[in-house]
């Protein structure tokens, strides 16, 4: 296994392979992309060549052999069996230092342990990353850091780690993964040299939802995957939390629209956002209720886009809904035009700018609702 396993990300496969072929990789990376398309995997990667106790190289003919591709010649790899590549792969060796938000429960101080970690502190960086900087390896000849959700590094944290992502000591490499770059210090991404990693296609994590979830049906695996926006990371979570028992409940409130009272149907949405939402907290606990709700709730937004959007879909005589098979009879029954079709996506996106701009969710959900059964009713 090596970084040219991250396939789908040619941009960023090209910066990485140039690096190591030409011998002179930059001290601090800046992997940053949507979550969930694989900067964590091609930061691991990047280690395990890094921390190999015998690196191979490889021609660029022997990659082309392997249907590997890449346009640089000769490239630096990991063997993949040595007791580093090992240790890389088990996320154990004492030279790749993961760095994350919920490690200030493992730090010295009870106070720091305490805490919330709503982002990662000056504590969290002092002592995890800059003073085990100035450690010297334990196996390897170098040291990897990686630190996940770089973006929710506070600007004091990240004004501390300013010299070491600078000048770090001989062989120490610091990968910083984010997703939104403009929480980011300017003085942080100017120390960085930037990779950048775009949205999966949509088949791929379909692909790779099925390989990695076997007990999912086909449906489930592309309702997800058509959710997930080029994240299979996102398409993973879609899957554990059971998104299509929701997505159900949303369909068959849409197609009961016409003579549904849409408070009800709001109030039935609002509680569904509210079970969502402690999902979405149980693996983020640093966030609040009103945001983890507000989370469910947009998740909740998105299925109702893509029903309208397999309205549309129909409407045009594309057929085939995305959504839900057994959704396809109810829909056409609805016989929803095009252009209200349209107008109940763009409903959706309006909804969503509204929850964005922290608006009550039981307002946003409430005004989506009512404008939605008026389109429903049009006819
Ligand atoms: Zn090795």
């Amino acid at each position: 296994m090596s970084v040219f396993d991250v396939r789908h990300q040619p941009r960023a496969q090209r910066i990485i392979q140039r690096a190591l072929a030409s011998g002179r990789l930059p001290h601090a990376y800046l992997f940053h992309g949507p979550d969930g398309v694989g900067k964590e995997m091609a930061a691991e990667r990047l280690a395990r060549i890094l921390l190999c106790a015998q690196p191979r190289t490889i021609q660029k003919s022997e990659r082309e052999t392997e249907g590997l591709g890449g346009d640089v010649n000769p490239v630096r790899d990991a063997c993949g069996e040595c007791r580093d590549c090992v240790l890389v792969q088990a996320a154990t060796h004492p030279d790749l230092h993961l760095v994350y938000r919920e490690l200030h429960k493992h730090h010295p101080d009870s106070t720091v342990r305490n805490r919330v970690a709503r982002d990662i502190g000056v504590d969290v960086i002092r002592h995890f990353v800059i003073d085990a900087v100035g450690v010297k390896p334990v196996r390897s000849q170098a040291k990897v850091f990686i630190i996940r959700e770089a973006d929710r590094i506070t600007a004091s944290a990240q004004n501390a780690l300013l010299k070491s992502l600078e000048e770090p000591p001989e062989g120490t490499f610091l990968i910083l993964l984010a997703s939104a770059l403009d929480r980011l210090l300017p003085t942080t991404k100017s120390r960085c040299q930037p990779v950048p990693f775009g949205p999966l296609s949509t088949e791929f994590v379909a692909e790779r939802l099925a390989a990695l979830v076997p007990d999912l049906a086909p449906e489930q695996c592309s309702l997800y995957a058509a959710l997930a926006q080029g994240s299979l990371g996102t398409a993973v979570r879609f899957a554990e939390d059971q998104l299509d028992t929701y997505n159900e409940r949303i369909t068959d409130a849409l197609g009961d629209l016409v003579s549904a009272a849409p408070v009800a149907v709001a109030k039935g949405w609002l509680e569904d956002a509210k079970t969502l939402g402690a999902r979405f907290r149980e693996r983020d606990p640093g966030i609040s209720d009103t945001e983890a709700q507000r989370r469910g709730l947009k998740t909740l937004f998105a299925l109702v886009g893509a029903w309208f959007k397999d309205a549309l879909r129909m409407a045009v005589g594309e057929g085939g809904a995305v959504t839900s098979a057994g959704s396809v009879e109810r829909l056409a029954s609805l016989n929803i035009a095009p252009a209200d079709a349209g107008w109940g996506i763009r409903a959706v996106v309006e909804a969503e700018r509204d929850l964005d701009r922290n608006a009550s969710t039981q307002l946003a959900v409430e005004a989506l609702v009512i404008r939605l059964s008026r389109i429903v009713r049009a006819k």
